[in-house]
């Protein structure tokens, strides 16, 4: 029996086989259809057609979505994707015959992901953040996911960090999002590169593509706007952090999502900088999601 993951980005959806022990055994990547729920299922179901290979004993099919999602599996937000009340669970079941579909928020995939084989395996009391197109984030209380009082998630990645400060995706201004996400390095890149100065405008000049990844390459060479950039969005994230810490005095604090692929360059800062801005002056070990880019394929169909 086959289980399907499907993990819907900001720009990609990733999707693979995921066997009885989690591991992927097949991949495959698209670009994201957005503000079209019909192409959107249209695409899910093409890829789920091509991952089974004519097998039609298909036990799971998960999806995560970078958004809030209702009870029912239904989108009740997902402006990354320009989605909004659509009933994405139902509308995948009309399209797949499978004997589950789940449809789950992906900071929650990634969780689950985490709790089950990774960094929040036998932590009670967690925060973890995964940084890409946007901030998701969740907690861990008593070893379990907290889905919210209300059953529609917690959007860590919305509380107010700057207030106001720019307009986010949600409608808000100052989150946490506009300051502590990869589209957040992505524009300050973009500034830097029409600035003309430094090794992010030089590199931009020669064609290379302006984003997060870029800035933070410059700043492990030592460039030195690049750094001073760096330097502020990890105390911006610092910020972030200890009021978390402040909240939950978590054990654990986890850090995914695209961005964690800086590592330690990235973790070092976090973890010399969060003590300083608790209430108790120390927090909870700080570390790397341990499933890696994969971790809402696995985490769509635990
Ligand atoms: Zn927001």
């Amino acid at each position: 029996m086959l289980s399907l993951g499907f993990d819907i980005g900001g720009t990609t959806i990733k999707a693979g086989v995921v066997d009885e022990n989690y591991v992927i055994t097949r991949k495959t990547a698209r670009p994201t259809p957005k503000s079209d729920p019909e192409a959107m299922c249209g695409l899910i179901a093409a890829v789920a057609a091509e991952l089974a290979g004519g097998d039609c004993d298909i036990d799971t099919v998960g999806v995560t979505v970078p958004g809030s999602v209702d009870k029912d599996g239904g989108i009740i937000d997902a402006w990354n994707i320009g989605l909004r009340n659509v009933p994405l669970k139902k509308m995948i079941e009309a399209r797949i015959h499978a004997r589950r579909v789940i449809v789950r928020n992906d900071a929650d995939a990634a969780a689950e992901a985490e709790l089950l084989l990774g960094a929040l395996k036998g932590v009670e009391t967690g925060v973890m953040l995964t940084l890409g197109t946007g901030v998701g984030g969740c907690l861990v209380l008593g070893g379990r996911l907290f889905h919210g009082g209300l059953d529609r998630g917690t959007e860590l990645g919305h509380a107010m960090l700057d207030r106001g400060g720019l307009l986010c995706g949600c409608g808000h201004r100052g989150c946490i999002e506009t300051l502590c996400s990869a589209t957040a390095l992505k524009r300050m890149a973009e500034k830097a590169a029409e600035g003309g100065e430094g090794m992010i405008a030089r590199l931009a000049g020669e064609g290379a593509l302006v984003d997060a990844k870029l800035l933070i390459d410059c700043a492990e060479n030592g460039d030195e706007l690049a750094l001073k950039l760096f330097d502020g969005y990890t105390d911006a994230l610092a910020d972030a952090v200890a009021s978390f810490v402040n909240v939950l005095d978590p054990q654990v604090i986890v850090i995914g999502g695209g961005i964690s692929a800086a590592g330690d360059f990235l973790l070092d800062p976090l973890r010399r900088k969060v003590p300083g801005k608790c209430f108790f002056g120390s927090c909870g070990s700080i570390i790397k999601a341990q499933a890696g880019n994969d971790a809402g394929i696995i985490g769509a169909v635990i």
